[in-house]
């Protein structure tokens, strides 16, 4: 006999939304419906533990699709727990359940924003109604005898009837509505891309079945493939893991290294997280990028690029994030502001540096080509994050005067090799490894043999504005003028004497180039050349202007010291110069000119200069 009920009225409401909002993305029912059923199957198998009979030996628990493009109509059977009558009025009906409630409370009447809204609630079930004209739910509750009809068109009311049923599950039925975006799902290829999307990974096996034109019927798994992240890592081989690689980068080539992790405690989850060897494309460059890794709640596929589960200096990082805590129709602005979401975060990096520390540590020339590739990328990490800077400064490489071609040096080498009487770590920044190897600014640590590593990236200006100090020693930049080494009481003396000697020819140059530099002073750092520019500590570093005016910021203009060379020839004709009271003539443009040069930067008049070089050549 035939039982006609009413939806609560929240239900109704909800049913009322979904079917008369413009849904953008109506495929997702089929996820949900596969995982209710996947779920009924999990629990029909727990019951089973306690009590056999639920489920006999031999029977493979399983969901089976068919679609059928005659008759409009798309079954997804599953043989698990199954419902009987009071179970399909309260889980279908009438009692509205705690997401439908809240769901109902969150609606604010912008029609576009609560569409939205309806993932984020548990009320999947009803989403069938957003592509069925009717729905039916024939069930049977594993270890009953009888079996019910739920079946509703998604109105204001449901009924119920009994209707024999031969095994234990629920078998739904879903009458498409006459829509294009709604009859597609009678089409088989249209669900197998949907299922393969969002549930290749579901542990019980999913079979499609088709009539073919001969009115045969086919019948296909959907999802071979284990969800190789949830067995125990000592059961998988390394040629799984790369075979997994492959499909979840979609780069192919080889894995660096990878991470494969299940955690339990307040949170359990899941993770494989792989270390690419090659960047993913448009990795380096791109800054609006896509991140790597793929987002599952109880092995249904939630999302590809999941930004909230990685910063952007781990994007090129790829794999496979498995938790049990979050619900399915978790939506983007949950994942923002979720405390388990931003667990999950903290453990995907902790895990990514931790599996780089130890390529570093164990492979070498393997770290050395990855560094090549993506080291760029990972200094970001330097001004996006401050929680992991320890980890990530021992990960650092760098090319410095003492490396050889195919080499890189790290902090920790840098520091072990130091000399004794060296305090601090000297770096310098500059356009191209050509462009420092050549600074006048290194003769003195040359000197001296202390190392100076060379920075040449574009995010070098900004990642030492947080890299201040490795094992308590200090980073100097080696544009400062500031650098003091220890001088012998001789030493001392040659230079307070050359400062005196040296005082009528600095007075000269100032006066002539004082548009340009704030001073001019002798040094004892230059071995080679004649002079160079340094900058007052806290002025901008010259690389830091370049990349300024490169992007079409003012830069504001700060002049820098002229330092020459009392020991160079040049400096000592010129000394003469000066102490005859003789015209310097073009020798301050072309020594203020040529310190622009050594240094990698641009002439700001290049005319001028080769004009005031050509009267030095030309001069007797
Ligand atoms: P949720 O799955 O988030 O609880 P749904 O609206 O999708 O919400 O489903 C409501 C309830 O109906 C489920 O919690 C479950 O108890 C029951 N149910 C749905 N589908 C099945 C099924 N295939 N087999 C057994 N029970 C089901």
């Amino acid at each position: 006999m035939s039982e006609k009920m009413e939806f609560q009225t929240e239900v109704r409401d909800l049913l009322h939304l979904m079917v008369h909002s413009l849904y953008s993305n109506k495929e997702i029912f089929l996820r949900e419906l596969v995982s209710n059923a996947a779920d009924a199957l999990d629990k029909l198998r727990f019951l089973s533990i306690a009590n056999s009979s639920l489920l006999p030996a031999g029977t493979e628990l399983r969901i089976d699709i068919s679609a059928n493009d005659s008759t409009k109509i798309l079954t997804i059977e599953d043989n698990g727990i199954g419902m009987n009558k009071e179970d399909l009025i309260q889980n279908l009906g009438t009692i509205a359940r705690s997401g439908t409630k809240n769901f109902m409370q969150s609606i604010t009447g912008d029609a576009k924003r609560d569409v939205n809204l309806i993932g984020q609630f548990g009320v999947g079930f009803y989403s069938a109604f957003m592509v069925a004209s009717k729905l039916e739910v024939h069930s049977r509750k594993a270890g009953e005898e009888q079996g019910f009809q739920w079946v509703s068109e998604g109105t204001g009311d449901f009924s119920i009837d009994e209707l024999p049923k031969e095994k234990n599950g629920t078998k739904i039925t879903i009458y498409l509505k006459d829509e294009d975006d709604c009859r597609d799902f009678s089409q088989d290829w249209r669900v197998k891309n949907v299922v393969r999307k969002y549930s290749e990974f579901v542990t019980h096996p999913i079979y499609i079945h088709s009539l073919d034109k001969d009115n045969n019927e086919n019948v296909e798994r959907l999802n071979e493939k284990p969800a190789i992240w949830r067995q125990s890592a000592k059961d998988l081989e390394e040629k799984q893991y790369k075979e997994f690689y492959e499909l979840v980068s979609h780069e192919g080539g080889e894995p660096l290294a990878w991470s494969h992790n299940h955690v339990e405690g307040t949170q359990e989850y899941w993770s494989l997280l792989y270390i690419p060897a090659r960047a993913p494309f448009g990795v380096r460059y791109a800054s609006e990028h896509s991140h790597g890794l793929k987002l599952y709640v109880k092995r249904v596929f939630i999302m590809d690029d999941c930004k909230e589960l990685l910063p952007n200096w781990l994007r090129f990082a790829r794999g496979v994030i498995d938790t049990e805590d979050l619900p399915l129709n978790v939506s983007r602005e949950i994942l923002q502001s979720n405390k388990i979401v931003a667990n999950l975060k903290k453990h995907a990096i902790k895990k990514i540096l931790d599996t780089l520390q130890s390529v570093a540590t164990d492979r070498k020339e393997d770290y050395a080509k990855f560094w090549i590739e993506m080291g760029a990328v990972l200094k970001e990490g330097f001004y996006m994050n401050w929680e992991f800077l320890d980890e990530l400064k021992n990960l650092l490489r760098f090319k410095s005067t003492k490396t050889s071609e195919k080499e890189f040096v790290g902090l920790e080498e840098y520091v072990a090799r130091m000399p004794e009487s060296q305090k601090e770590i000297y770096y310098i920044i500059g356009e191209s490894l050509s462009a420092v190897q050549g600074s006048p600014h290194l003769e003195a640590c040359k000197a001296k043999g202390y190392e100076v590593l060379f920075l040449t990236d574009a995010v070098d200006e900004f990642m030492m504005q947080s890299l201040k100090e490795f094992k308590d020693k200090k980073f100097h930049d080696l544009a400062l003028g500031d650098l003091e080494f220890e001088k012998s009481k001789e030493e001392e003396n040659a230079e307070s004497e050359n400062k005196k000697t040296y005082e009528k020819l600095c007075e000269a140059l100032q006066k002539v180039l004082s548009e340009n530099v704030s001073e001019v002073r002798v040094t004892s750092r230059l071995k080679d050349s004649p002079c160079m520019l340094v900058r007052a500590a806290g002025g901008m570093g010259a690389h830091m202007e370049k990349l300024m005016s490169l992007q079409g910021m003012e830069v504001p203009k700060t002049k820098r010291i002229l330092e020459i060379n009392p020991e160079h020839e040049i400096c000592k004709n010129l000394l003469k110069k000066a102490e005859a009271n003789e015209d310097l003539g073009s020798y301050p443009a072309v020594l203020y000119g040529q310190s622009l040069l050594a240094e990698g930067s641009v002439l700001p008049d290049p005319a001028a200069f080769v004009s005031a070089m050509n009267k030095i050549l030309l001069s007797k």
